[in-house]
């Protein structure tokens, strides 16, 4: 074996055991591997050399400058002391601050002589100035900077305090180079190498951090991307065969009549195309005789739950239970009523269970499971605690996937003998390229079609400034009989905060709109159940105008008569979160309005997250552009339930293609050797014997 990589980096000249805690601490770094493996997390041209005066706006990446020092000079005292470099290049004066490492820069920096800075350029006062900028003279033998494509390695202000910032690591790279040469092991078969013209995998680390060219670059971080990606998906797809090869279920034969008699008499729209395409591939899994583990993504409003209905009776068609979990006692609620109502004519019965379910119901409930007289159990967790036995449970859903902890989910598996098939619902859009890679071994259906009829949601931006012409417009809308939403933002860490804001947010409300002209309720997170209930009820009923409330209303409530939704500090909330609120209103035929909220400031990330609400209501475009503006580690549902797909070089927004292809051919040779026992294919088996990506719902998929 190869042990040199896994040598700590202590030993490598220039790491003592100082700088190697350090790097451990802030990059991960243990061994010679770890460190080959940190690549530069972007590249710059270091043979261009920018001009001061040129220098205009504070967006510019890192860049070079070529500057003679005219000052040194050393301002304030203490801590809040720095050193200040005043350097000239012909054009204009710039200023290179230090706040820390202040005696070495001293003792290596001279007045009067010509360095080349690099560092990330900000404008202050009309000045450029830049804070730890590193720099070298320009004809520094040793010297890297100036030199054509150069990486950029990620630091951090302690690492660059103790010498090892961006410049220091590419050093101590030429230093690891020298050792490890030679020891870098080819992970992909030789045959894959050739098909796709791959670069091999030391040479691709070698160009990766020593580019000789752009192309060799591209060429190297192509061969490393495609490596990580291919492997995740080799390991997910093989999983899955194993998952559904093995997992046995129960057949559901036939749709049957209580499908039919409702399909025929009493579903009173028909249904879309991407509603049927749904159904279709949920029936075919029920009658495959393998447990379904399918995942339904579709935007709100898209019509979920009538597709969760309509496999629910399919399931109670062949004699089967089925149980819809939802995430809220609201909601819960909510497809209590209108599907019970569903059901009634069917002869199904429908019961609901949740925590505030009384005793005395409960026992009749646990009863009717066991006798098999209930047909359909909704409700919250509660469905899932110990006391909660069915006859035969064969189909569960989940609705609103990403609120519920894994464990919750896992615990109503184990509830019948064979594992009941398995729907999660979620309307967080997620980006067809995070689904692949996050949920690689699920089966994915997606509704992308909204119900006709429903006229685009117009969304407008409003600063606080502008407060007046909202209430202006929302009571044009109360005048013409409408209903509003009044959403807070919630956010654990300042809950006192926000509770205040929401207190603030009602007194002006109450003022604006004063009883008895208007009807108000307030409605959040810690009041009781009850209480939430009563006040959402009034509202559904139309006997209160506007509802006032954190962002419990969220999930899945359905007011056809709400058209406007009004949300305070839109800047607090992600792209996803703004936009499964805006889905609270556009359920009537009436046009409907989203009102964007935000402070008279804005930071950029916030005006293009604002900005790409108004201009969209694609959830699947605004998930996209999340994945962009955020990274796949924050989106929604896959942060939220813990998720984290860890990937070194590959990036899930910008390689898609990347992505594809490394699937495709994941898929092709798994057609081929399914368990991979061909002897070409021993390089892959290895590969996929380390877990890439920690993925909850693989877990929960085996658990039977
Ligand atoms: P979500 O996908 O957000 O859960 P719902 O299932 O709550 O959406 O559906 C939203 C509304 O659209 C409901 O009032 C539902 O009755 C209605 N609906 C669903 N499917 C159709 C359809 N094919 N045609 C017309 N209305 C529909
Ligand atoms: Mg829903």
């Amino acid at each position: 074996m190869n042990d040199i990589l896994q040598t700590k980096i202590t030993y490598l000249p220039g790491v003592g055991p100082k700088r190697a805690e350090l790097l451990q601490k802030e990059l991960g770094l243990v061994t010679f591997e770890d460190m080959v493996m940190h690549l530069p997390k972007r590249y710059i041209d270091r043979s261009r050399i920018f001009r001061i005066s040129d220098i205009t706006d504070d967006s510019m990446p890192y860049i070079q400058i070529k500057a003679r020092v005219v000052a040194i000079q050393y301002i304030g005292q203490g801590r809040t002391g720095r050193l200040v470099v005043e350097v000239y290049d012909g054009s204009a004066v710039a200023e290179m601050v230090w706040f820390a490492g202040i005696n070495w820069v001293q003792k290596h920096i001279e007045r009067d002589r010509e360095y080349i800075f690099f560092g990330k350029p900000a404008i202050f006062n009309g000045h450029v100035s830049v804070v730890h900028p590193e720099f070298e003279l320009p004809n520094d033998p040793e010297g890297v900077m100036a030199m054509g494509v150069q990486g950029v390695y990620s630091t951090t202000e302690k690492l660059r305090t103790a010498m090892v910032g961006s410049r220091a690591q590419y050093h101590l790279m030429h230093a690891l180079w020298s050792r490890i040469a030679g020891h870098i092991p080819e992970t992909l078969p030789e045959y894959l190498i050739q098909r796709l013209s791959l670069t091999s995998r030391a040479e691709a680390l070698y160009n990766a951090h020593f580019p000789p060219t752009t192309e060799a670059l591209q060429q190297a971080l192509f061969r490393l991307k495609f490596e990580e990606l291919f492997t995740i998906q080799l390991s997910m797809l093989s999983q899955k065969k194993i998952r559904t090869e093995q997992s046995m279920g129960y057949i559901f034969r036939s749709v049957g009549q209580k499908f039919n008699t409702f399909y025929n008499k009493y579903l009173t729209f028909p249904l879309t195309q991407a509603q049927k395409r749904v159904v279709r591939e949920i029936r075919a899994d029920m009658g495959s005789g393998h447990q379904m583990n399918r995942l339904l993504q579709g935007d709100v409003g898209s019509g979920k739950t009538i597709v969760a209905l309509l496999c629910a009776l399919i399931a109670v068609d062949n004699g089967f239970q089925a149980s819809i979990m939802a995430p809220t006692e609201i909601l819960a609620r909510q497809h209590f009523e209108s599907l019970s109502e569903l059901c009634a004519p069917l002869g199904v019965s429908v019961e609901l269970l949740t925590g505030s379910t009384r005793k005395k119901q409960r026992t009749l409930i646990s009863q009717g499971l066991l006798s098999g007289q209930i047909d359909i159990l909704i409700g919250t967790h509660a469905l899932i605690e110990d006391s909660v036995q069915y006859a035969h449970l064969g189909f569960v859903v989940i609705d609103e996937q990403h609120r519920f902890g894994v464990m919750q989910r896992a615990k109503l598996w184990t509830k019948s003998e064979l594992s009941p098939h398995i729907l999660v619902m979620t309307a967080t859009p997620i980006p067809r390229t995070l689904a692949m890679t996050l949920y690689g071994d699920l089966d994915i259906s997606v509704i992308d079609e909204l119900p006709p009829g429903r006229k685009p949601i117009q969304t407008m931006l409003f600063r606080e400034s502008e407060r007046l012409r909202v209430v202006g417009f929302m009571r044009e809308q109360i005048a013409m009989g409408r209903q509003i939403y009044v959403v807070y933002p919630l956010i654990k860490e300042s809950e006192k905060m926000d509770y205040a804001s929401l207190e603030h947010g009602v007194q002006a409300i109450v003022e604006h709109f004063p009883h008895p002209t208007y009807s108000n309720v307030v409605v959040h997170g810690k009041m009781k159940n009850d209480e939430k209930g009563y006040g959402m009820g009034l509202f559904s009923k139309g006997e209160a105008q506007i509802l006032v409330s954190t962002t419990v209303i969220e999930v899945g409530v359905n007011v056809p008569n709400a058209t406007v939704m009004v949300i305070e500090s839109a800047e607090r909330f992600g792209l996803s979160q703004l936009h499964q609120l805006r889905g609270r209103v556009g359920r009537g035929a009436d046009q409907s309005f989203c009102i964007l909220m935000c402070g008279d400031k804005l930071s950029r990330p916030s005006r293009a997250r604002l900005e790409a609400m108004v201009s969209t209501t694609d959830g699947f475009a605004l998930a996209e552009m999340d994945l962009e503006l955020r990274g796949a580690g924050d989106i929604e549902g896959t942060r939220q339930s813990g998720q984290a797909v860890e990937l070194r070089v590959a990036d899930l927004a910008r390689d898609t293609k990347i992505i594809a292809q490394a699937r495709q051919q994941a898929i092709n040779i798994l057609e081929v050797d399914p368990e991979l026992h061909h002897p070409l294919n021993a390089p892959l088996r290895a590969l996929i014997t380390k877990p890439v990506v920690q993925n909850e719902i693989i877990d929960v998929s085996k658990i039977s």
